[in-house]
């Protein structure tokens, strides 16, 4: 059975349009089930109805005609029950619904079976016959099986073939990235290794795209010819023959000639040579002959090759379009780089989620992103006309004027309320009872030390030192690490500038030091990485105490994913190396503070013995609530269960502050939260002395802290630490701080056409 699935499985992934995936679908299962008819009903939530889409054994006129209300007959059932319904007489069913059209009236027998995603209910496959029997126990766990495996294909497939056809507003959910709208034309930034997601795009110039594809062909031939010189003392003569059969099938007798007709149809290259390798990958893979199949793999590598080269010679400097939305697969940090600031309008990741570090690059930088999209159209968006919602987590493609006139209101509503909040930028972060925070920065780009400065920061409570890790091909030396360092620590003084030390592992790779786990967010990161590797550890160290000299600035230094004492030891008596060795090179420098994230429930629960060791405390919220939760931060799949507010999350923030202030050592929350004026409230409430947050929400906050007293804070804290549920604890916080009039400083949530 598992052969038969991959075998549907592989086919429909490969498929163009959803047409192509359902026929697909249809064909499978009718060949591997004794049915007289397979038919699928695609649940059509635009029009809230029922679409008859693809058939075996039922009228093939009626397929796109037939449409069914959500509740009707016993498609409707199915979808109403969520579960699979299996009748042996079906007309004789109280729903049983007779559509005349379609010509079922012979069938006794009825299997459906919904497809789900997200408990959405997406469409309904169904299996008949003429003969009144139940589908017995392994038909049914066939369909159940394709049918939880098709669902994510199917969305996709779905949202594709309506946009080709109607090209009209289409909207999709993920997580909110960072904060606020933009409108502009779509830029796919294709992934790198998947010929699948290459967009199309038309040639003006088709005879200079069929020269660069045949130079690109030309080119992997060459390639292909060493790697089996390469062999030829390892492999036997029918091996070295399979080289042979690739560089025939480059030929343009073959895939090549394919490709080429496509681009003097005006396709380019790469969108030519994705739709040639796809036609030829679908046609092996649906073959039943092992061997057959697994020469689709084959093509595939082939046409991964050709599209390198092409990439090598067509990759030039790109022309961005004004508020250009870069859209891809997977955002990486260099890919937000590419696009000249200027330029760049909002950012959408396919993957990801509102607390993957992209998300908070993203939101550093101000720009405004959507993660987690995974339904989005990649292939067709190139210049499409898209809206990003950073509040809501939407994007909309295609927007109606009306939708356009809603956001650009918005966006003109924020422009005011950030000019309105300029004018905060010297006034201190003060309730009105004359309580004061500290307010520092998350830092990480160079770019962040203008806006930060621009907005008034009092310094910065989070430096990411493995951005600029990130950002080179090799590890940087101590002197570039001290030119660095002391650059940023300059800009600041004499307010104090927390610097992390290297903070590697779970989603932040070096592409220099890559790191292959299974589970890397409970792996390899953070000082683990830095206490096994001393060396790296110690030289940066010595850069950041090093950079202090001579200079008025305020050093802390921090150790991200700490989970027990014994690591808090360690990194002590290696920074008490370091500082030791620099007093005895003469360098005249002052210890600097440390101090520990509290980033892992291990810290919480050992909050106490951990700060009674350092200067101080800082909670990392983003990484706490994903392992109090066991909910990865960059899954969009579970980023509905990642709740800052979760009562769990809430107890143990409020535990920190009282464990730290028990030593009478101060402590700092660094995570997102910090930065949403809503739950800076809370967390001012339960003791925090600083938040240190990206610089585009620093006056926000700082408004709303200005706006409330510290009794009035307080009880609303009292009140939800006495409530057990995160989304009502949500609720009544906004509704408690909008009923104190700070309805306008809060984040926007549920505007827009957010359902
Ligand atoms: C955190 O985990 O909250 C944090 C501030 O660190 P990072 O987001 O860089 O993991
Ligand atoms: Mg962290």
């Amino acid at each position: 059975m598992l052969d038969v699935l991959k075998r549907i499985i592989q086919s429909v992934n490969s498929a163009r349009n959803l047409s192509a995936a359902l026929e697909i679908i249809v064909e499978g299962v009718i060949s591997e089930i004794s049915a007289d008819v397979c038919s699928v009903y695609v649940f059509d939530d635009t029009r809230n109805e029922f679409v008859f889409m693809a058939t075996r054994g039922l009228n093939p006129e009626s397929v796109g005609q037939v449409r069914l209300a959500p509740n009707e007959g016993l498609v409707g059932y199915v979808r109403e029950r969520a579960e699979p319904i299996n009748l042996d007489n079906a007309p004789a069913h109280p729903r049983y619904h007779f559509i005349p059209e379609i010509g079922e009236e012979a069938f006794k027998s009825f299997l459906g079976v919904p497809i789900i995603q997200n408990r959405r209910v997406l469409g309904v496959l169904v299996v008949q016959q003429i003969e009144a029997r139940r589908f017995d126990e392994s038909e049914e766990a066939l369909l159940i099986t394709l049918s939880a495996q098709l669902a994510g294909v199917m969305v996709h497939a779905h949202v594709t073939s309506v946009l080709e056809v109607e090209a009209s507003a289409q909207q999709f959910s993920g997580t909110a990235g960072a904060p606020g709208i933009a409108i502009g034309t779509a830029v796919v930034r294709e992934s790198l290794s998947l010929l699948d997601t290459v967009p199309d795009r038309h040639v003006k110039n088709v005879e200079g795209e069929v020269a660069e594809f045949r130079r690109a062909v030309q080119a992997a031939q060459i390639e292909i010819r060493t790697l089996a010189d390469q062999l030829r003392d390892h492999l036997g003569p029918e091996e070295q023959g399979l080289f042979d059969v690739y560089l025939h099938m480059l030929d343009e007798q073959a895939l090549a000639g394919e490709v080429i007709a496509l681009i003097r149809e005006g396709q380019w290259a790469q969108g030519a040579l994705r739709t040639v390798i796809g036609n030829h990958v679908a046609t092996f893979a649906a073959m039943s002959d092992r061997i057959i199949r697994e020469r689709a793999d084959d093509v595939k590598a082939l046409g991964q090759r050709v599209l390198a080269q092409l990439r090598n010679e067509t990759g030039g400097e790109r022309e961005y379009p004004e508020n250009a939305v870069l859209v891809a697969d997977e955002i990486t940090p260099d890919m937000l780089g590419e696009v000249p600031r200027h330029l760049l309008a909002g950012i959408v990741s396919l993957r990801g989620s509102s607390n993957s570090h992209v998300a908070i690059l993203t939101e550093a930088m101000g720009v405004p992103s959507v993660m987690g999209t995974e339904n989005l159209p990649l292939e067709v968006l190139e210049g499409k006309a898209v809206v990003v919602d950073g509040f809501n987590g939407i994007v909309i493609t295609d927007p109606t004027e009306d939708q356009r006139r809603v956001y650009e209101r918005i966006q003109k509503e924020e422009e005011q309320l950030a000019e309105g909040l300029s004018e905060l930028k010297s006034e201190p972060p003060e309730t009105l009872d004359g309580h004061l925070i500290r307010l520092s920065v998350n830092t990480g780009l160079t770019t962040d030390v203008t806006t930060s400065l621009d907005r008034g920061a009092e310094g910065v409570g989070l430096y990411r030192t493995e951005f600029q890790f990130m950002m080179k091909d090799r590890f940087p030396t101590e002197e570039e690490q001290y030119g660095i360092y002391r650059e940023h620590l300059s800009a600041f003084a004499p307010n104090p500038v927390t610097m992390r030390t290297l903070d590697i592992g779970g989603d932040k790779s070096l592409t220099y030091f890559p790191i292959e786990e299974t589970n890397p967010f409970l792996g390899w990161r953070g000082i683990r990485v830095s206490l096994d590797h001393p060396e790296l550890f110690l030289s940066q160290v010595r850069a950041m105490i090093r950079a202090c000299e001579n200079t008025d600035a305020c050093l802390r230094i921090m150790l991200p994913m700490v989970s027990s004492v014994a690591e808090v030891d360690e990194a002590q008596r290696l920074i008490s190396q370091c500082y030791q060795e620099l007093i005895e090179e003469g360098i005249e420098v002052e210890m600097p503070d440390i101090g520990v994230m509290i980033e892992v429930p291990a810290a919480v629960y050992q909050a106490r013995a951990i700060v009674s060791r350092v200067d101080f405390l800082s909670v990392g919220s983003n990484d706490l609530t994903q392992y109090m939760l066991a909910v990865d931060r960059n899954n969009a799949q579970v980023a509905p269960l990642y709740q800052e507010y979760h009562p769990a999350v809430l107890h143990a923030l409020k535990q920190v502050v009282d464990a730290a202030h028990a030593e009478g050592k101060p402590v700092s929350l660094c995570g997102e939260m910090a930065g949403n004026p809503a739950s800076a409230v809370l967390l001012m409430a339960m003791g925090y002395d600083e938040l240190s947050m990206n610089s585009p929400n620093l006056l926000q906050v700082k408004a709303a802290i200005r706006q409330i007293a510290i009794p009035q804070a307080m009880e609303i804290l009292d009140e939800v630490l006495r409530m057990d549920n995160a989304y009502l604890i949500r609720n009544h916080v906004d509704e408690r701080l909008r009923d104190l009039g700070l309805a306008r400083v809060l984040r926007r949530q549920g505007d827009g056409f957010a359902g």
